[in-house]
């Protein structure tokens, strides 16, 4: 259970009932009043060094922005909604792009305007919309947290139209599974060999735990999906990722089995990724390999094109034989 280090909040939270039961919830932990979450001076000053211990913290405010990304995936639109950031630490997090050493964990207590754009945007059009809501958090963590997922579904389920998914490394899902979801709910599970979960993907759950969160999640009626995100080509990636596959094909459920999509995303990597890792977990294993990656445009890394087509291709080959059945969304 996560226990703050020290809570950094809006005056504002306090006109939210959300806002006042997580200031109750946590009377005992310091408090720090803030401007903005955007902007917390004191935690921009902080050197990459302090990476980690920055997460230790929480921070509450009022979410301003609601625009709404088209996207062509798994949903119709990326939709900012009740949280951004993570208590987690995954070295490559696509989080650290966007806040850099900022990338703790912010909660929005002005949910009840998130989910009305949402239930009102799926209202008015004519297709039946998807909407992802977990772009830039992982909510089964932030439901640990705020409860944000159980009230989320039991608000949305009666709703005409739409259908909301997510993603998530975690497998804290009890709380959701006896929820009537009335089958408008995909939860993605991102899965990875645990020689990476243990050595990159630090703070989330095992690979074990997450196949029996997502068996579960399957049992209750979820629709279920498996994202095998993101691969790194470490030096013997392709034994690494043929035992997750072997290993997903022996604990996966009959059920999951028969109706789980996957998708498949390569590692996207940074500048800022090298420098915050360097100095935050200087023990760790490199994740830059200059000889099999290219610039991307705007400090990114990518896998070479030669490194990717021979990967997508090896992987495609084994999820043939071991998936035959299930789509492959898409590979990137
Ligand atoms: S669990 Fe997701 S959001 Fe959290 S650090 Fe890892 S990649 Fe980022």
């Amino acid at each position: 259970m996560f226990k703050p280090k020290a809570i950094y909040y809006e005056k504002n939270i306090l006109d939210y009932p959300l806002g006042k039961e997580l200031m109750e919830k946590y009377k005992d932990v310091p408090k720090v009043e803030i401007e903005n979450h955007n902007n917390i001076e004191e935690m921009r000053k902080k050197s990459n060094k302090e990476f980690i211990d920055m997460k230790r913290n929480l921070i509450i405010g009022v979410r301003k922005t609601h625009k709404f990304v088209e996207n062509h995936k798994t949903s119709d639109y990326l939709v900012p909604y009740t949280s951004s950031g993570c208590t987690a630490s995954c070295m490559y997090c696509y989080l650290v792009c966007n806040y850099n050493k900022c990338s703790y964990l912010r909660l929005f207590v002005n949910r009840e305007q998130m989910l009305d754009k949402i239930i009102k945007t799926a209202e008015k059009s004519e297709k039946e919309l998807t909407f992802e809501i977990g772009s830039n958090s992982d909510l089964v963590l932030e439901n640990s947290i705020t409860g944000n997922l159980v009230w989320t579904i039991e608000n949305f389920k009666d709703t005409k139209k739409g259908k909301l998914t997510f993603p998530t490394k975690f497998d804290m899902v009890d709380d959701i599974l006896p929820l009537n979801h009335k089958g408008k709910v995909t939860v993605r599970m991102s899965v990875n060999p645990d020689y990476i979960i243990n050595r990159v993907e630090f703070g989330t759950s095992r690979l074990d735990n997450r196949i029996e969160a997502i068996n579960k999640l399957s049992e209750a009626g979820y629709k279920v999906g498996i994202l095998i995100a993101p691969v790194i080509m470490v030096e013997n990636w392709k034994d690494l990722y043929l035992e997750l596959i072997k290993i997903l094909d022996s604990k996966l459920s009959k059920k999951v089995k028969k109706e789980a999509f996957f998708e498949i995303i390569f590692m996207t990597y940074s500048y800022v990724h090298t420098k915050i890792n360097e100095e935050a977990f200087p023990n760790a294993i490199n994740l830059y390999n200059k000889e099999i990656m290219r610039g991307g445009g705007r400090g990114k890394y990518r896998y070479k094109e030669e490194y990717k087509k021979d990967g997508e291709l090896f992987l495609r080959e084994q999820m043939n034989k071991y998936f035959p059945n299930n789509k492959i969304e898409y590979i990137v």
